[in-house]
């Protein structure tokens, strides 16, 4: 039966990643996946994450029965008002909902599974040109024409402001719009509040659907509400829209899935009708959503003294992420590097876009044994002080041969 089954291509990051562990030359580097390190380039499990796991294993009551379908509310709540903030409209109104997924990666993709049933305006997904390559895979697996609309402008290195406000006043009324909440990837180009008022503008004049992902709410700005300007401007603007939310980054907490989908809706009964559903769906997926990262998270968001400590582990991951920029550039500055670097300062978040080459990359990767994704993206989070010196003199060769 399965003899006609194609060999599909390997997943790029993962791919990169299982390389790097078989590559035994001990100068090599990986800052191909977006994962956090400390400057001994250590997985990094947050002081806070840490006491939440000794709060919960303490706890004589815990036990691993089944959670509701759509998650503990305790949960959905305090994701979706870490995003929305406690004073939104849509929280006061009650016209919210909130699903537990996944992490980000199933928010997306229940997202997309709920909008392919029931968003009824369009079959038309529009995604930003460059981004996370799990977009296209999502939404065209659920039915979606995926389309790109333009974000990067290479000769600025900034966002194509322009371009994208184009693109949104062509789209056929309706479409609906990724737009990554903040600290894009892989870009580290956000839109400015401007901007975003901008884009909001247009969107409303037709009647396009914002589908937020926000995988980084903390990384961006190094404050939590700040990252979530774009979202709480649309939502104060009347938008009935969609927000996909990780805990992998800001909590450390990849491998334990913990997401949430926040759901805004223009009304309390929609926001019902609609958590229905997704509750119908959810339940044919996974079912239940796993408890235990959830259970860190919720521990943390629903406790002050807690949340404040999340936010100065934050600042560390933020703050370290700075320093590596800095210190990059400054190497290559000192090198003499033909060409401009002030971008890999500029940009936010994890990422920074290098513009370097796919010829580059593979040089860097045969030559140097450092490995990043084909576009030239390097995980700011795989810079050290310990290897920065190499990475730029690295760089510094590929750019002069
Ligand atoms: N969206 C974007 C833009 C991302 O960069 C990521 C993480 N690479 C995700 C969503 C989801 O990641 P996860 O499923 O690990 O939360």
């Amino acid at each position: 039966v399965f003899q006609d089954v194609p060999q599909a291509p390997p997943d790029a990051i993962f791919n990169l990643t299982k390389q790097y562990k078989e590559d035994t030359y001990d100068k090599k580097i990986n800052v191909g996946v977006g994962a956090f390190r400390t400057d001994d380039l250590k997985p990094y499990v947050l002081p806070v994450v840490k006491k939440a796991e000794a709060i919960l294993f303490n706890d004589a009551n815990l036990d691993h029965e089944y959670q509701p379908i759509a998650g503990e509310e305790s949960y959905t709540r305090a994701a979706v008002k870490l995003i929305l903030g406690e004073d939104s409209p849509a929280i006061v109104e009650k016209r919210y909902a909130g699903v537990q997924t996944i992490s980000g990666t199933g928010a997306n993709h229940t997202g997309a599974l709920f909008l392919s049933l029931f968003y009824k305006k369009s079959k038309k997904c529009f995604i930003s040109n460059p981004t996370w390559a799990n977009h296209r895979n999502i939404f065209s697996l659920v039915g979606f024409d995926v389309e790109e609309y333009p974000y990067w402008n290479p000769e600025t290195r900034g966002l194509d402001y322009v371009g994208l406000l184009q693109s949104m006043r062509e789209a056929p009324e309706g479409s609906i719009y990724v737009l990554h909440a903040c600290a894009h990837n892989p870009t580290g180009v956000d839109p400015t509040q401007d901007e975003w008022k901008g884009i909001a503008e247009v969107m409303r004049e037709k009647n396009h659907f914002p589908f937020f992902d926000c995988a980084y709410q903390g990384f961006a700005s190094g404050d939590l509400n700040k990252d979530a300007w774009a979202v709480r401007y649309f939502v104060e603007q009347g938008f009935e829209l969609f927000v996909c939310q990780s805990f992998a980054k800001n909590f450390g907490l990849y491998g334990e899935r913990a997401g949430n989908l926040t759901i805004v809706t223009k009304s309390e009964t929609n926001a019902q009708g609609v958590l229905s559903q997704f509750e119908k769906l959810q339940r044919s997926e996974i079912s239940n959503p796993p408890a235990f990262g959830s259970r860190i998270v919720k521990t943390v968001l629903n406790n002050q003294e807690l949340y404040n400590e999340w936010t100065k582990n934050l600042q560390y991951m933020s703050g370290r992420i700075i320093e590596m920029r800095k210190a990059l550039r400054d190497k290559l500055t000192e090198l003499n590097t033909p060409g401009t670097w002030n971008h890999i300062t500029d940009q936010i978040g994890m990422f920074s876009f290098t513009g370097l080459k796919k010829s580059q990359v593979q040089v860097l990767k045969e030559k140097y044994h450092i490995y990043m994704t084909e576009n030239g993206r390097i995980s700011m989070a795989g810079v050290s002080t310990k290897n920065v010196d190499y990475l730029a003199e690295a760089i510094d060769y590929v750019v002069r041969n």
